[in-house]
C-alpha cells in the first residue's frame, strides 16, 4: 500500500516523498480519503500512529491557496504540540506554499498579531491564546472551512473545555470537524455528540 491510490495533488506527493512517508500509516489510511470526503471523525489514536500526517494531509490537499484569510483550525493542548504540528503541516504543505502558524501563550501577543495580518492558511495554537486573539479581533475565523481538536482528552484534562466551547462556537457551522484522542472518556463524547456531524469513529 502507497499514497498513490489517494486524491492528492501532485505537489503534495512531492512533499510526502521528499519526506520519506511512502507508506501511510494504519491511521492514515482510515483517516485520509474519509477527511478527503468531507467526513466528521473522531479517531482514538496515539502520539507515534502518525496522526499528524492523517489530518495534515487531506487539510494541505483541500485548503485554496488564494484565500487569505485561516482556513483550518487545529487545537492542541500544549504550545509544544501547536509549534510541532505547524512544522508538520509547513512541510506536507511546502510545495503548495501553505502558510501555517502557530499561536500559543509566553510568545509576546504583538508578534502574533502581525504574522496573523498575513496570508495565513492554517492555524494551529493553544485554547487560551487563541481566544485572546478571537477576544482582540485579530483572528478571524469566518472562513474557517476545518476544525481539528487534536489529543483532546488532554485539553480536557487541563481545563480548557469552556475555551474550546466558546472556540468552536465562533466557526462556521459549515465545516468539517475531527476529533483526536487517546481515550475517549465521557466529557470527550458529550464534546463530539454536541458539536459534530454523524461523526465515523475510527478506533487504531
Ligand atoms: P505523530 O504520531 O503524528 O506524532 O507521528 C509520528 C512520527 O511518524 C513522526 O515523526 C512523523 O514524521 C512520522 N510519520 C508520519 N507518517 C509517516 C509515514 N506515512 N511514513 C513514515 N513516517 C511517518
Amino acid at each position: 500500500r502507497n499514497f498513490e491510490g489517494y486524491k492528492l495533488s501532485e505537489e503534495i506527493r512531492r512533499a510526502l516523498s521528499v519526506l520519506k512517508y511512502e507508506t501511510p500509516t494504519e491511521v492514515q489510511q482510515e483517516v485520509i480519503p474519509k477527511a478527503l470526503s468531507n467526513q466528521d471523525l473522531v479517531v482514538k489514536s496515539q502520539t507515534g500512529s502518525g496522526k499528524t500526517a492523517a489530518f495534515g494531509i487531506p487539510l494541505c490537499e483541500m485548503v485554496e491557496w488564494e484565500e487569505k484569510n485561516p482556513q483550518a483550525l487545529i487545537l492542541t493542548p500544549t504550545r509544544e504540540l501547536a509549534v510541532q504540528v505547524r512544522e508538520d503541516i509547513t512541510n506536507i504543505g511546502r510545495f503548495k506554499r501553505i502558510k501555517a502558524m502557530a499561536v500559543y501563550g509566553k510568545e509576546p501577543f504583538t508578534k502574533q498579531k502581525e504574522e496573523l495580518k498575513q496570508k495565513t492558511h492554517v492555524v494551529v495554537g493553544t485554547p487560551g491564546r487563541v481566544m485572546d486573539h478571537i477576544e482582540r479581533g485579530t483572528l478571524l475565523l469566518d472562513q474557517v472551512k476545518y476544525l481539528i481538536i487534536d489529543e483532546a482528552d488532554e485539553m480536557l484534562n487541563m481545563g480548557f473545555i469552556d475555551d474550546v466551547e466558546t472556540i468552536i462556537k465562533e466557526i462556521p457551522t459549515n465545516r468539517v470537524t475531527m476529533v483526536f484522542s487517546a481515550t475517549l472518556p465521557k466529557d470527550v463524547e458529550n464534546l463530539c455528540h454536541k458539536y459534530m456531524k454523524d461523526p465515523i469513529n475510527i478506533e487504531i
